[in-house]
């Protein structure tokens, strides 16, 4: 079976993502033919074939033309984008055109079935294609990058004029928090159950020398910045030190998180997924064991 694999391209950069759908292509034991549809400042590092476009780094009418272009060339199976805003655009247009099927969020892949989330990661469906050819967009971080090696053989691709011009980025408001800087990083979950609790987690950090973190549900409650956030929609973050206060640990959230040096979850279930990254699981109720913590360091 063969894959093609759509790379993104942000500020001329390749995004490191499609390390990851070489990985998976890898893992599920595929050949792969890779589509960059705006110009790069670094080659990327793969053996295999690199259809380079010549396009903006974002406009889905010409991504798409240059797909199909590609796609008639290789002949795939399966046609690979990353669970993105990028991927959300480009996989459900190249789907529709092709007439495939389109699986989106996919987490695991196993001798043809895919593995995808749903219900913000609380149940997990498995699907696999009728015809053996479909759309996927694969979650971040659910699949291990392929190590960078190699040189691909490129072959260049014009892009077609598209329906909209893209422009540019619109830079942020400088923010005085960076958690991708933090050595500690002390995280609240929607296990604090309500904003008030969230005090406990701060003085913890503070008294740690940390930086407050938050899954999402904290932060979509408005109980705290989005630059708290850690996850896929989130901040990616390597800390010396990550303790994850009353957080699961859906996929969305161990894409930002996972590779943090020490791990310590606190939760009232034993059997969370915050289990598979966590280096030690404290099972007990957050309410009582962050305060009895904090007192105990200070003393
Ligand atoms: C496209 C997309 C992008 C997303 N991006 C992100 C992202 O960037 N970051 C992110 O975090 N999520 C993200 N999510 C949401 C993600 O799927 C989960 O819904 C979210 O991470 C769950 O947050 P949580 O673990 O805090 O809450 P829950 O899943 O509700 O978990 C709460 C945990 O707290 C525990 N708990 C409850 N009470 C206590 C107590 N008293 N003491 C101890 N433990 C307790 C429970 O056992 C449970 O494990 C995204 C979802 C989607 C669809």
């Amino acid at each position: 079976m063969k894959a093609l694999l759509i790379g993104e391209v942000l500020r001329g950069k390749l995004a490191p993502s499609l390390y990851e759908m070489l990985g998976f292509a890898s893992q599920a034991g595929l050949e792969s033919v890779v589509l960059v549809c705006a110009p790069i400042s670094t080659n990327p590092q793969f053996t295999g074939k690199l259809y380079q476009g010549d396009g903006g780094e974002y406009d889905p009418l010409s991504h798409k033309a240059m797909a199909l272009e590609v796609i008639a060339k290789e002949n795939p199976d399966l046609v690979v984008l990353m669970h993105s805003s990028y991927g959300w655009d480009l996989a459900p247009r190249l789907a529709m055109e092709l007439g495939w099927g389109q699986i989106s969020e996919a987490i695991a892949f196993d001798s043809g079935t895919f593995n995808q989330v749903l219900v913000g990661g609380k149940l997990r469906r498995s699907v696999k294609t009728v015809s053996g050819q479909a759309v996927v967009t694969l979650q971040s971080g659910a699949f291990s990058e392929a190590a960078p090696a190699g040189s691909p053989a490129l072959e260049s691709i014009s892009a077609l004029k598209g329906a909209i011009e893209w422009l540019g980025y619109v830079e942020k408001p400088a923010q005085d928090l960076d958690l991708t800087k933090a050595q500690k990083i002390v995280s609240a979950g929607r296990g604090i159950g309500k904003a008030d609790n969230l005090g406990m987690i701060q003085e913890l950090a503070q008294v740690l020398g940390a930086e407050l973190g938050a899954s999402r549900p904290v932060v979509d409650s408005g109980w705290v910045e989005h630059s708290h956030q850690v996850g896929s929609t989130g901040a990616t973050v390597t800390p010396e030190l990550y303790m994850a206060c009353g957080i699961s640990g859906a996929v969305q959230h161990l894409a930002g998180m996972k590779k943090s040096e020490l791990i310590i979850a606190i939760n009232k279930d034993k059997d969370a997924p915050i289990g598979e990254v966590a280096h030690y699981v404290v099972v007990a109720d957050l309410l009582q064991f962050v305060p009895a913590l904090t007192k105990a360091l200070k003393a």
